[in-house]
């Protein structure tokens, strides 16, 4: 497969030199091309800049859908540069996932803007083996300026600036000779080996969760809340690191996918062993900005006979007062098809608390900054009775979470909160210890009220 003809634009370029996926110049034909245009530049007294573009994260996507979907993206990648630029200058790959967009005339500012017009339309997202892959470029910009320069030099100093763009965290672009700042070089290098560590836990089914009992006041079970863990080669990768780069990656939709299906599994599995509990799983606001959130919920949900009211989806305050259309689309589907919803970290968003009023959440989950500083605090004790009386009025449950102390657990009972989760009673534990644990409370838990 190749992209139109119209990609290799250079009739000069010999056979053997056309790379055969793309039908572009190859490396080779890169450089001569670049010999030619440097000569041209400096014998016409103009200007000239080359871009070097190189995918963002390629090798998670050979890891997740293999080479032949690599290879579908570079074509993609191919057409969409050709395809922006299609009257101007030369295009050619370098590499596996790498390009060489030669610019006859263009100057600091031009090229500027060129490159940031291919981050953008780079940014839609391509459909590959029914994956939805989203995957930026970094793009590093030299200017013919020094007379003396050869030009392979002057490519490497595009390579260079691209290698900046890249430390940057990817999807921008770079100019040679700019000042090169480096922060954030640690956190990306760390965030691609967290993808590249969560691709490989995902395909080896080393993904999954972990329940923590939520108790009611009156020592009864009221749900578990499934939270996700992730273990492969040994390293254990907590929560709070990998939902932020599956996030930014796009891997929180397959990610969103597992934990969805494994919590519905857990409470059909709870059911069948006579217990009725729901079971809550934390949804990310990535997950609901897509299309497919709610038939992949319904999908789901059909798979099991499980009803929807055994299925809690956590989300914060702040996704319930999300403006974006097919956020509130989302939430209000959920709603409608019978799943219970939780306002996860409540009070650590800077919501009016006057819109709470018509958040569709049965649940409200105070947040364990709160429980933490709790009994000996008295502005948290205010607020924590104020919120918990604001959650009833609203008809809401009240759940206190990260429960570590007897005092605690007391304190909020004497307020009125109707349930309590935190080390106090259980860790998050895997689902076979979670049966154990349940048997050996015999239906009634310790609450210290
Ligand atoms: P969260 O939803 O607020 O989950 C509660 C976190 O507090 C969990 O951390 C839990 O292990 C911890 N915790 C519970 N009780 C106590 C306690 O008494 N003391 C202390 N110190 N901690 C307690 P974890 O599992 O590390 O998860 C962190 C966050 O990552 C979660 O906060 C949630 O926002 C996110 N997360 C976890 N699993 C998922 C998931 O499957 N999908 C999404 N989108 N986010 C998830
Ligand atoms: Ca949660
Ligand atoms: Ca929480």
């Amino acid at each position: 497969m190749s992209v139109d003809p119209g990609v290799g634009s250079d009739q000069s370029v010999p056979a053997a030199h056309i790379d055969c996926l793309t039908g572009l110049p190859d490396r080779q034909a890169a450089l001569r091309l670049v010999q030619e245009q440097v000569r041209h530049a400096r014998s016409h007294g103009v200007p000239l800049a080359l871009l070097w573009i190189d995918v963002d994260r390629f090798e998670t996507v050979n890891y997740s859908v293999g080479h032949a979907g690599g290879d579908q993206l570079v074509l993609e990648t191919a057409r969409r540069v050709r395809n922006a630029f299609r009257d101007w200058g030369d295009l050619a790959r370098l590499g596996a996932d790498e390009f060489l967009l030669v610019l006859p005339g263009a100057t600091r500012a031009t090229s500027a803007q060129v490159a940031q017009n291919l981050l953008e339309v780079m940014l839609e997202p391509v459909p590959i083996e029914g994956f939805t892959v989203r995957r930026t470029v970094s793009i590093g910009i030299a200017l013919l300026n020094d007379p003396n320069e050869s030009p392979g030099d002057f490519l490497l100093r595009a390579d260079k600036a691209k290698a900046v763009a890249k430390r940057r965290g990817g999807n921008t672009y770079a100019q040679s000779g700019e000042p090169q700042i480096d922060e954030g070089f640690s956190l990306a290098r760390e965030e691609l080996e967290i993808e590249a560590l969560l691709l490989r836990a995902m395909n080896h089914r080393c993904v999954g969760l972990h329940y923590q009992p939520i108790v009611r006041i009156d020592g009864s079970l009221d749900a578990v809340e499934g939270l996700l863990r992730c273990t492969i080669d040994g390293k254990t990768i907590p929560p709070g690191q990998l939902i932020p780069v599956a996030e930014k990656t796009g891997l929180i939709h397959r990610l969103g996918a597992i934990t969805m299906m494994e919590g519905i599994r857990t409470a059909c599995r709870l059911r069948a062993a006579g217990l009725e509990l729901k079971v809550a799983v934390n949804v990310s606001r990535a997950q609901l900005l897509e299309e497919d959130f709610l038939p992949d919920l319904h999908a789901a949900l059909a798979c099991t006979d499980l009803s929807p009211q055994f299925l809690e989806l956590e989300l914060t305050e702040s996704m319930f007062l999300d403006t974006a259309a097919i956020v509130q689309r989302n939430i209000a589907g959920a709603v409608d098809c019978g799943v219970r919803l939780a306002i996860d970290d409540f009070g650590t968003g800077y919501s009016s608390l006057a819109t709470l009023k018509d958040v569709p959440a049965t649940k409200l989950k105070l947040d364990k900054s709160f429980i933490d500083v709790l009994p000996d605090d008295e502005k948290a004790l205010a607020v924590v009775k104020a919120m918990t009386g604001l959650g009833h009025e609203l008809g809401m449950t009240v759940v206190a979470e990260g429960v570590e102390t007897e005092a605690q657990s007391r304190c909020l009972g004497e307020i009125g909160v109707d349930a309590l989760q935190g080390y106090f009673f259980a860790r998050p534990m895997p689902i076979e210890e979670i049966f154990k644990w349940v048997a050996s409370t015999r239906g009634q838990i310790h609450v210290y009220i």
